[in-house]
């Protein structure tokens, strides 16, 4: 069994065919998958599909692209949290490649974010791109590490990737650990210890070798598994096993309602 650790199933190319996703998911023994909040205006969609299906979970949080965003008070947030089928906030954090300039408003955002999750006891799902360096500096001052959590998607070096399981943070891996020309990520699902593993889709986005191009899918995270394997030498089911069990100890508010 798989766990897609971080999704957008509700976006329009998954939502529209969504019978089909999820049953390619039980084909796959892809048997739980993370529904990702990125802005509140979406969010009741994808609070809704985590209260519909057993095997979805939810998360609550602003994504920190887009400056105008509606974002939630820390208090409001710690209020979302409370709902059984909320298990982690975010995603949250920092993304330098597609905001530039003045970025105050964006870490104050990534500050509240981590706040709230301290104070729900809820761990963070954290992007982070081309913003290693100030991500890690936030995380430390606002003790992110008290929440726990796991840089989601996660593209940067092996220096980064210590410092965040330093921290007491989880590594997930998305479909780029199957592009040949991804050096750099393969050296990090060589050398993370396997129990702080997840694996993840970000479906729709960044399809997997050998879908690449084609819209995601939180089954193809199989794929992502795989590859991972044959990096590390190891099986399939070890992978499979150990990034399963890794995301209901970390999302433990998702162990608990596991079944
Ligand atoms: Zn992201
Ligand atoms: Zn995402």
């Amino acid at each position: 069994m798989l766990v897609d650790s971080h999704c957008h199933l509700n976006f329009p190319d998954l939502v529209a065919r969504l019978p089909e996703v999820l049953a390619n998911m039980q084909a796959a023994q892809v048997t739980h998958a993370m529904v990702i909040g990125v802005a509140m205006p979406e969010y009741p969609a994808v609070l809704a599909l985590a209260e519909a299906h057993a095997n979805l979970f939810a998360t609550v949080g602003v994504h920190p692209d887009s400056q105008e965003a509606e974002v939630p008070s820390e208090d409001e947030l710690v209020v979302l949290a409370e709902h059984p089928r909320v298990v982690g906030i975010g995603e949250t954090g920092l993304d330098y490649h597609w905001c530039k300039g003045d970025l105050d408003w964006q870490h104050a955002r990534f500050r509240r974010h981590i706040r709230a999750a301290r104070r729900a006891g809820l761990p963070l799902v954290i992007h982070t791109r081309e913003s290693a360096l100030d991500t890690l500096r936030i995380m430390r001052e606002e003790k992110a590490g008290e929440a726990g959590g796991v840089m989601h998607c996660f593209t940067e070096s092996w220096e980064v990737a210590e410092a965040a399981l330093d921290l007491g943070f989880y590594i997930s891996l998305s479909g780029i650990v199957t592009f040949k020309n991804a050096r750099q990520i393969h050296e990090v699902a060589q050398k993370v210890p396997l129990d702080r593993l997840l694996v993840e889709t970000d479906s729709p986005y960044l399809a997997p070798v050998p879908y690449r191009g084609k819209t995601n899918e939180p089954a193809f995270v199989r794929h992502v598994a795989e590859h991972i394997a044959s990096l590390r030498g190891i099986t399939l089911e070890e992978v499979a096993t150990a990034t399963t069990e890794n995301y209901f100890r970390l999302f433990a508010k998702a162990g608990a309602q596991r079944g």
